[in-house]
């Protein structure tokens, strides 16, 4: 990776710092040395890096690594490595089947997990009815922190971003989580995407497109972004690409959503995959897709992988497109919420991630 100039400063700042807090994750105990070989940063960039994440207390100094120049001279560099427990964000993910929430450090160990289904699907529930059971999941995860003496950073929410229509998600984030500390609400696929990219498998070739599974369907593309080079998460309704022109009407507005096909229970989950695949081979030729991940609280429901995948590797692509599981367990879903808090608090914004 080159080190990035451009005039987006505060992008290729947050980017760095995002690039050197994920090596050290994976890599640590790791020295400033080999922070700047691995990431290609000048080692005077890094020390700035490392030395404001010591400050804040997110980085700690530990053990020794051999100098270079052995026993006959050169400092002893010192590793470093994330202090696990020091800041900790509460993630919040709601899908159109429920809600799941976790305590994450940022090392991505999950310190609790809440949540669990709406009993009655999203779009019947009243407004006051739904803040309540997120308020108190909220309550619930803040008052597990607080006991365990742990610093809240942030709280990231992850909302069905249109569904039900009749919901004002900004409204309802407003009126639940009237905390000090700073909250950041997107799509729920989205978060998804943003969990894997900084707890499951990591920087994948782009574009690569992650397929949320929770109820509905949604997606989020992940592209190379603009001049500054870092990833750029957007939104994709997925589960109204259209698979059947004479489908039946959907509270979108159009007809013959993949969501519904799924969903219909006159449909075979073979035939269901069959629409998924079909969807996702436009995306590929429209987005130049390489990478396909699928997860989400309910992504067993896309059953068959295999089938998914080799359907996209038919394709006469210039390279072949692989598609996965998510590497994040179905109970940690709510990781990529807690994500969107380090996203946007500690390395600030490393792209345009959209408000919803
Ligand atoms: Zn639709």
């Amino acid at each position: 990776m080159s080190e990035l100039h451009g005039v987006n400063l505060t992008v290729v700042k947050a980017h760095n710092e995002a690039v050197i807090i994920n090596l050290i994750r994976r890599k640590a105990p790791i020295s400033r040395y080999e922070l700047a070989e691995l990431s290609g940063l000048t080692p005077a960039t890094i020390s700035v890096i490392v030395n404001r994440l010591i400050l804040q207390g997110i980085l700690g100094e530990t053990g020794t690594a051999p100098s270079r120049g052995g026993s006959l001279g050169g400092r002893r560099r010192r590793y470093v490595e994330l202090v696990p427990d020091s800041r900790v964000g509460i993630g919040l993910l709601v899908s159109r089947s429920g809600c799941v929430g976790c305590v994450v450090d940022i090392s991505g160990r999950v310190h609790a997990v809440l949540g669990g289904s709406f009993g009655d699907t999203l779009a019947e529930l009243s407004e006051e009815y739904l803040s309540q059971q997120l308020e108190r999941e909220l309550g619930g995860l803040i008052r597990y922190a607080d006991g365990h003496k742990m610093t809240v950073m942030g709280i990231g929410i992850g909302v069905p971003t249109w569904y039900p229509p009749h919901l004002d998600w900004q409204r309802m984030v407003d009126s639940i989580a009237p905390y000090s500390v700073p909250v950041t609400f997107s799509n729920n696929a989205v978060a998804a995407a943003l969990g894997e990219w900084w707890y499951g498998g990591g920087e994948v070739p782009l574009p690569s497109l992650y397929a949320f599974v929770g109820g509905g369907i949604g997606g989020a593309l992940i592209t190379q972004g603009g001049a500054a080079g870092v990833p750029d998460f957007q939104p994709i309704e997925l589960g109204h690409l259209g698979v059947s022109v004479s489908g039946e009407e959907c509270y979108c507005g159009g007809r013959g959503c993949l969501e519904n096909f799924v969903l219909n229970s006159s449909h075979s989950p073979e035939m269901a995959m069959d629409a998924v695949a079909y969807a996702l081979r436009s995306l590929t030729h429209l987005f130049n897709v390489r990478t396909v991940t699928v997860g989400g609280p309910e992504s067993h429901m896309f059953h068959n992988i295999d089938l998914l995948r080799a359907r996209l590797q038919q394709l006469h692509r210039p390279e072949p497109v692989t598609v996965e599981p998510s590497r994040i367990a179905p109970e940690h879903q709510a990781l990529g919420a807690g994500a969107l808090v380090f996203q946007t608090i500690l390395a600030r914004r490393i792209s345009s991630l959209p408000a919803l």
